[in-house]
């Protein structure tokens, strides 16, 4: 695995540096030190010639913001940079991210295999909305990756996870993943949007691709939508033959071949002048600029982020009013070594418990907080709580709520960066609120 301390020559920067500079350098013509926001829309060609030539992918350039522009660009590079992988396209929010992702990979006809532990929207995109493109997703229990190989077949033609899954508490084996998708010839992608390349790194664990919704922990303040694919650069489009988009000549950009032309950022290439191009979910420059600025912290928030979240568990484990908690920092979490391995500087800062009393005490508890906002978000400096089964999760049955960790007794929260003190005093008030009368003689269920 690189180490991001090792000093070698070139000098390879660490991750804070990285954080800070990757992809910006003062403004050549003006000598801004900060990233300017490029708002524009179009950007002068030199010449006819010169125009022909970007339009043909032949010069490397600015056309038209849909496509490209320079402070989304240097956003781009920075998550590549950070992920160290070999090319990124951002988007208007992780979903659209989701979209392009498979868009470059998927004909109509094709299946994925997905995690069933993912966030509750990538559910919904997956199995209704990506149905009306032909695209169809196997959702298998992650916990077993022997699983991701039983239910592969003929015409799937990715992998998709998130290593450390929203609502949180559950780590992946994603060496073994990996592996079953490199011998299936079909491309890995993690959502790394809970952990950020701060805490893992997928492509060291043998990813191709990940994605990312930077309105998360990336931008970290809750102030802009957005989202990114990230490609490793070392998926081979070539082996298997199941990526004719990739491979042969493509109708819609005059029988250009992707792999053979642009090798190691193939995907990247393709998934803009293609799946940007067409579907058009591009980043706002605006917003590529406050995730920018958010990211320069990164390192600093997530460190506080996760300090704050594992002494939070630690204090709901020991607390009379609370069940169950599932976090992947408990050393009583099923979790916990898995954890230790890809996320060795801290479990995230999202996780659920379970109160005593079931709905009812969930309901209170999320209605008795003070310092903590009840908002449906990730991700955010500030402490978020949401109670699932009275709110994202309220049109499912409660078996089916069980089912996806959204149970009704099910409190999720997001730990943000305040005195940690500050937290759990705010939690100790709502929960002791919240206690039934006597004390419930039923162990509730811990969620699968
Ligand atoms: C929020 C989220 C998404 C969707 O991202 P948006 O920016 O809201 O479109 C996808 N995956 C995970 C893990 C998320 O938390």
């Amino acid at each position: 695995m690189p180490d991001d301390s090792r000093h070698s020559a070139p000098r390879r920067y660490g991750i804070e540096t990285r954080t800070v500079h990757a992809g910006t350098t003062p403004d050549p013509t003006t000598g801004a030190r900060n990233m300017p926001i490029y708002q524009t829309t179009a950007y002068v060609f030199d010449d006819v010639d010169h125009a022909a030539s970007l339009f043909n992918l032949q010069t490397f350039g600015y056309i038209y913001s849909r496509l490209t522009n320079p402070t989304v660009a240097a956003l781009e590079e920075r998550i590549a940079n950070l992920e160290g992988g070999r090319g990124a396209v951002a988007a208007a929010s992780g979903h659209s991210a989701q979209l392009l992702a498979f868009f470059t990979l998927m004909e109509p006809g094709d299946e994925f295999i997905a995690s069933r532990n993912l966030y509750g929207g990538s559910v919904t995109q997956f199995t209704h909305s990506f149905r009306k493109f032909g695209w169809k997703a196997i959702f298998v229990d992650p916990r077993e990756p022997e699983n991701f190989r039983k239910a592969l077949t003929p015409k799937c033609k990715a992998i998709f996870v998130e290593g450390l899954a929203n609502p949180g508490g559950i780590v992946l084996d994603l060496e073994p993943i990996a592996a079953i998708a490199r011998k299936a010839a079909i491309p890995l992608i993690v959502d790394n949007t809970m952990a950020t390349p701060y805490l893992c790194r997928p492509f060291d664990w043998g990813a191709d691709l990940v994605v990312h919704s930077t309105t998360k922990f990336l931008s970290g303040h809750g102030t802009s939508m957005g989202g990114c694919v990230v490609e490793s650069g070392r998926f081979d489009w070539g082996k298997g033959g199941k990526f004719p988009g990739m491979t042969q000549p493509d109708p819609a950009y005059h029988g250009l071949n992707f792999a053979e032309t642009f090798g190691d950022f193939a995907y990247t290439m393709k998934t803009r002048a293609v799946g940007l191009r067409d579907l058009g979910p591009a980043m706002a420059p605006m917003n590529a600029f406050f995730t920018l600025t958010g990211m320069e912290t990164l390192h600093l928030r997530m460190e506080r982020h996760v300090a704050n979240a594992q002494r939070v568990a630690e204090f709901l484990e020991n607390h009379p009013a609370v069940a169950w908690v599932s976090y992947a920092g408990l050393k009583s979490s099923p979790f916990y070594k898995l954890a230790r391995k890809y996320l060795p500087k801290g479990a995230g800062s999202v996780f659920t418990f379970g109160v005593k009393g079931g709905y009812e005490a969930g309901v209170k508890a999320v209605e008795g907080v003070e310092l903590f906002s009840h908002v449906a978000n990730i991700g955010d400096t500030r402490s978020l709580i949401i109670h699932p089964a009275s709110t994202t999760h309220r049109q499912l049955t409660e078996e089916q709520q069980v089912k996806a960790g959204a149970g009704p007794d099910v409190v999720r929260l997001s730990i943000g960066i305040e005195t940690v003190d500050d937290l759990i005093a705010d939690l100790d008030q709502a929960l002791r609120a919240a206690m039934p009368a006597r004390p419930a003689k039923k162990k509730s269920r811990q969620p699968a």
